[in-house]
Parts: C-alpha cells; sequence; structure tokens
C-alpha cells in the first residue's frame, strides 16, 4: 500500500529500522548540545520562577524545536498576531471545551488560517531577522493564532520569558543559536529518518489548493522537518518520562478510531467518559487484540475520535498515578505529551505506523496500525 505522507516501514518490510533511527537521530541531537550554555541557563530559571521543571532532554527538543519553528514559520509572524493571537486562541478553545458549536469554530479557523496565516505577506527569511525577541513573540502569537500548537505555544511562552531576562545581544546570539541547530537537525534528520517521510511533499502538492479554506490546511500541510521533529520528539519524551510511566499503579493505552477495521455505523465500540471500549466485534482488528491484550495485563483501551480532546479537559485529580501510552500518527505526539502531562498523567507514545484518517489524510480512510511489539515494550509485556 502507498503511504500517504509517511510510514514506518521505509523500504523495509517491518518497522525495526525506523525505530533504531528515530533512536539515533536522539543520540546525536542529545550529544551535539551537549554543554549548550543556554539549555543549563533554562533549568535554572525554570527552577527559580517555579515553572513545572521538566527533564533535560524535554529541553533539548525545545531548544531545536526554537529553531525549526522560528525558521519555518518566524517570517510570517505580524504585530497583528502578536496581539490577536490570544484572542483566536481563547475562542478556539471553546471549541474543544464543548461550549460553541465545533462546525461554527471549524469553518472560523479555516477562514482564518486561510486569510491571516497562510498568506505569506512580506517573508522575512534572513537567519538574523527572525533571531531577535521581537520576531519571537510575533511568531508565538502567530502560532496561538493557528489552534495547532496549543501546547508547544504555552512552552515556548516560558522560553520567551527566559529570553527577554537576557540583553538584546544574548538572547539574539541564543536565537541564531537554535537556527543553527535547526539547519543541522534539518539535514541530519532527512539523511537517517528521510526514507519514512518521502511522500509528504507530494502530498502537500497535491492537496494544498483543495485546503484552502479548510481548519486543518495547517496541520495538513506541515513539513517533513516537523514530522522528524516529532518523531525524535517522540523517542526523546519516552526516555524522558519512562521511569515516571513505570511507576504510575494504573495504565490506560488510547488509540485513534482510525486503526478500527469497521466504519463508525458498524462498529460496536461503546462510549464512556474516558472514550470508546471496543466489543470485539471483528476478530481480526488489531483494536481487538490490544483490548485482548489490556484485559490480559491489566491495562485499559480506549478509542478516542480526536487527539485534541484526547485526554479530557479535567487534570486527573490522582496526579502521577495514570501512565498513558498515546497511539498516533507524528505530528500529534509531542502536544500529546504536553497535554498529557499538564493534565497529570505519565505518558509513553506509539506512532501510527502510517496515517489514514479520512478527516485528514485520505478521501474515504484507510484502516491503520501499529508495530505490537513496540506496545509490548512499552507495557514491559514479554
Ligand atoms: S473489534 Fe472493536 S474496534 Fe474493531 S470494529 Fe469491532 S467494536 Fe469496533
Amino acid at each position: 500500500m502507498k503511504a500517504t505522507t509517511y510510514s514506518l516501514h521505509g523500504n523495509a518490510p517491518g518497522t525495526e529500522q525506523f525505530y533504531r533511527a528515530a533512536s539515533l537521530m536522539a543520540d546525536e541531537l542529545i550529544e551535539i548540545t551537549n554543554g549548550e550554555k543556554a539549555l543549563h541557563e533554562f533549568d535554572q530559571f525554570v527552577l527559580k520562577k517555579s515553572y513545572e521543571a521538566m527533564e533535560a532532554l524535554v529541553y533539548v527538543l525545545e531548544f531545536v524545536m526554537i529553531g525549526i519553528l522560528l525558521k519555518k514559520y518566524g517570517g510570517k509572524g505580524t504585530l497583528l498576531h502578536e496581539h490577536g493571537g490570544k484572542v483566536l486562541a481563547r475562542l478556539f478553545a471553546l471549541k474543544r471545551k464543548g461550549k460553541s458549536s465545533r462546525a461554527v469554530i471549524g469553518r472560523l479557523k479555516g477562514i482564518v488560517n486561510t486569510t491571516l496565516l497562510v498568506h505569506e505577506g512580506k517573508v522575512v527569511s534572513r537567519a538574523a531577522d527572525l533571531a531577535g525577541i521581537k520576531q519571537f513573540y510575533r511568531l508565538l502569537g502567530w502560532l496561538e493564532s493557528t489552534d495547532e500548537f496549543e501546547q508547544e505555544t504555552k512552552r515556548l511562552q516560558i522560553w520567551g520569558e527566559f529570553f527577554s531576562g537576557k540583553s538584546l545581544d544574548d538572547s539574539t546570539r541564543e536565537l541564531l543559536r537554535a537556527m543553527e541547530l535547526a539547519d543541522w537537525f534539518e539535514q541530519r534528520s532527512l539523511e537517517i529518518l528521510g526514507a519514512y517521510t518521502t511522500n509528504v511533499d507530494s502530498f502537500i502538492d497535491n492537496k494544498h489548493s483543495g485546503l484552502r479554506w479548510k481548519e486543518n490546511q495547517i496541520f495538513c500541510t506541515r513539513s517533513r522537518v516537523e514530522y522528524h521533529l516529532n518523531m525524535v520528539g517522540a523517542e526523546l519524551m519516552n526516555r524522558a518520562f519512562r521511569s515516571d510511566f513505570l511507576n504510575t499503579e494504573e495504565k490506560r493505552v488510547l488509540l485513534p478510531i482510525c486503526m478500527r477495521e469497521k466504519g463508525e455505523g458498524s462498529c460496536r465500540a461503546v462510549q464512556t467518559e474516558h472514550g470508546y471500549l471496543c466489543k470485539g466485534c471483528m476478530k481480526d482488528c488489531q483494536v481487538n487484540s490490544i483490548a485482548a491484550l489490556g484485559r490480559q495485563h491489566d491495562f485499559q483501551v480506549y478509542m478516542v475520535p480526536h487527539a485534541s480532546t484526547a485526554f479530557g479537559q479535567r487534570k486527573e485529580a490522582d496526579s502521577g498515578n495514570i501512565g498513558i501510552v498515546g497511539i498516533a500518527c507524528p505530528l500529534n505526539l509531542i502536544s500529546g505529551g504536553y497535554k498529557a502531562r499538564e493534565l497529570g498523567y505519565e505518558p509513553q507514545c506509539v506512532l501510527l505506523n502510517y496515517s489514514g484518517c479520512s478527516r485528514h489524510w485520505h478521501d474515504t480512510g484507510i484502516v491503520t496500525n501499529i508495530e505490537l511489539d513496540r506496545l509490548k515494550s512499552l507495557l514491559e509485556i514479554t
């Protein structure tokens, strides 16, 4: 089957090579950022300000993410985004909270994305022009206005505060360094992970004009480097949150509905407050196999209709006691990891072997799957 955008199989029958490649890329990123002054200073800043401290590996991910987002979107951010981003973010949040019609806000998002965000405007592309703190806050406004980077923006606001506390020269130097790192990451990740994202560019070329005015146009046109960033980000977050996940008393696995073999009309899954529970109506459905594994090894399996609502909106009262394995396509992995932590869960993740939902990637939808051994290994099932 031809992958719509990415495939963890690459040119091999299994996905083992992909997971080895993602691990290698993560190792190289850690090595190249070893001793990076900004990472150490940011760690101290977070402690001093009493923000929730994250593991050092997460700061490595965030530093290269800053460079990649500045390079990719920094030139699009304007004064209008800087001041209007928060207003739009509050409006889009109503949709997630179910306080307003999803369809109406979705349409509005399509209009906003097409008129304000995708439009190139005056393109700033020289690294030196993008590396200022002013441009950084315009980027944050732009990211907020898209409704696609909710969690990333929250984290980068803390980095913005960190950079603002420095002299203009120092903050510019560190933002330039983040962009240099992004240059290295873009090139090296193409060598190591490029075999798994070969169809992303052609997908964007073919779909771009059809996505005009649609709410998912920014999500569906994310670039290869952003896929690679999320693939490596998933590896770094899995390492960073691993021991806390293993220490949790309860484990849950969250699957996307594109994994079920039957469509909405015939799947027998029933809705609960945490997601849909599979009723095992089909032997060959991988959701059914994973649910059976859950009964055998004492973890609950839920299907969730959309990544943005996967964890609900309420913070878990028993914070730190529930471990979640989230299964998703790469573009949702970094934001999913942050969101899980924000709501009191300890996350791990497994990538879908390829994407196929009809909402984003395929006209009629194709059934997706995962490498079961990968899930078993995260849950320490032998
Ligand atoms: S086996 Fe479960 S998930 Fe698959 S179609 Fe049936 S009820 Fe739905």
